[in-house]
């Protein structure tokens, strides 16, 4: 009977804990969890700080179904050491594991060594519940300071203004999230910031968080300002959670099957380098992880192999929202004026928004979908054909422009995960839908632009 041992209990951990099991029922699988939370959907902690929907929401299943399914959770586990040699596995609370296959799912956390005063209390990079009942429990008109041009700053950022948090959100450079938006997509985020009375502070830096009373007060700026906050959110830089793993300085690379240099090791999900932060294919890696521990594939890494996020998916799909907005980033979306690449977009209308990248051949190469993001599948399938401009199918680009819907093409996101669904003929507000990725049932609403999904408290 083989054993396996998954280090991590998020999305790409306990896909891959199902699908050993699925595939294996005969095999010891056991998750080792550093949180003391069984899995959630941690794409939902925005709405839990916000007090959109209650902490219960957003756990997948209660402990007993893992336990029925046949595996062996173990919250509160953190793993310090594995010897890829000896097969091993050692975790901070004394337990010694030994293992037949092991899948590394340990996610991304903040890149160490921090800035001077990260390790204070009221320091969050919010990625945990732990993190969202803080913001949660915030006095009314509380300051929130909040940096970086990621998801979990956003999510900090729209979760703490949601709450009537007296929020600053501090931006490196002059727009927001400047590696997926292009200034009309930036301008988009930051009038829906302003109108939530988000205070966006340009080319602030933070160098040092100030401690006031044992706590977070604030933090000082690279030009030496100071920018006030009982909770700071340094949401910047993360890096892969793989310090249990010898050599973990450079990160893990792994191969497109998800191998490692390590004959018995396989990884998935945020852990691998290359990547970034990504629910969706986090989800796919953990069961493609599996599936190649259980073939017997993971062949020891060679020259040439590639980080996951790259081998495995070259055309790099983004699901998300920035501030209740519905966005989604296909490929290549910012492009440098005279590289060669042309654009087509739409006008924007309030948050409505979509862009077409074209390469030097007229190959379709990008898409960036804000407001309404029904056509993204369509536009996915396009970018990966290299479809020339020519061929893409005329009623999508009618569409694609038109900010009232047109119901060509019908797609809605999941609230949970984002993966954008494709909606049946005929789909109609009040409908309840189930999304196929995540299994959550949701129902599709009526919002400016088309049906929305709305997840239930
Ligand atoms: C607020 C927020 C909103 C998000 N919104 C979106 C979105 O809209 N769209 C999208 O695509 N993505 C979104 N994401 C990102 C998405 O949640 C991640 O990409 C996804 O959770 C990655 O899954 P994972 O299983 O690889 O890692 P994680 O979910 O990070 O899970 C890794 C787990 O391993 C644990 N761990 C780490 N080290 C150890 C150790 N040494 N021992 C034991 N356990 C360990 C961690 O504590 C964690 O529980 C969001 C993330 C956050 C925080």
């Amino acid at each position: 009977m083989p054993g396996f041992v998954v280090v991590g209990g998020g999305v790409a951990g306990m896909r891959a804990a199902e699908r050993l099991k699925d595939r294996r029922p005969d095999a010891e699988v056991a998750v080792l969890s550093e949180e003391q939370f069984p899995f959630y959907r941690r794409p939902q902690l925005g709405d839990v700080a916000a007090g959109r929907l209650p902490e219960t929401a957003i756990y997948a299943h209660p402990a007993a179904y893992y336990r029925s399914k046949g595996i062996d959770v173990r919250l509160d586990s953190r793993v310090t050491a594995v010897d890829p040699e000896a097969c091993t596995v050692r975790t901070e609370n004394g337990a010694l594991l030994h293992y037949d296959g092991l899948v590394v799912a340990s996610g991304r956390r903040r890149a160490r060594p921090g800035i001077p005063g990260s390790d204070l209390p009221g320091v969050v990079s919010f990625t945990t519940v732990d993190e969202a009942r803080q913001v949660l429990s915030l006095p009314a008109g509380a300051e929130v300071v909040v940096h970086g041009d990621t998801i979990p700053a956003l999510e900090l950022v729209r979760a703490a203004a949601g709450r009537g948090l007296a929020v600053s959100y501090l931006l490196s450079g002059q727009g927001v999230w400047p590696e997926v938006l292009d200034v009309d997509g930036q301008q988009i985020a930051a009038n829906r910031m302003v109108a939530a009375g988000v205070k966006v502070v340009t080319e602030a830096t933070p160098v040092a968080v100030v401690e006031r009373n044992g706590r977070a007060g604030g933090v000082r700026l690279a030009d030496g300002r100071m920018q006030e906050g009982a909770l700071v959110g340094l949401c910047g830089r993360f890096e892969p959670a793989v310090d249990f793993l010898p050599e973990a300085g450079t990160g893990l690379q792994v191969a497109a099957d998800l191998s490692t240099p390590w004959p018995e090791v396989v990884a998935a999900g945020d852990a691998c380098a290359g990547g970034g932060f990504n629910w969706l294919r986090s989800w796919r890696q953990g069961e493609q992880a599996a599936d190649t521990l259980l073939a017997g594939l993971a062949s020891t890494g060679s020259a040439g192999a590639e980080t996951a996020g790259l081998a495995s998916d070259q055309v790099h799909v983004f699901n998300t929202q920035i501030m209740g907005v519905s966005l989604v980033s296909v490929g290549r979306t910012v492009v440098a004026y005279r590289s060669g690449y042309s654009e087509v977009k739409s006008e924007v209308f309030g948050d409505f928004y979509k862009k077409l990248v074209f390469d030097p051949d007229d190959r379709l190469v990008g898409a960036l979908l804000l407001g309404n993001v029904a056509e993204a599948g369509a536009l996915e399938a396009a970018v990966r054909a290299g479809t020339e401009r020519r061929h893409l199918n005329a009623s999508l680009l009618e569409q694609l422009f038109e900010p009232t819907y047109a119901p060509h093409f019908m797609g809605v996101q999941c609230p949970v995960c984002r993966h954008e669904i494709q909606l049946e003929p005929g789909a109609t507000a009040g409908d309840r839908v189930t999304c196929p990725i995540c299994g959550v049932e949701f129902t599709l609403v009526q919002g400016p632009q088309g049906l929305i999904a709305r997840a239930a408290g």
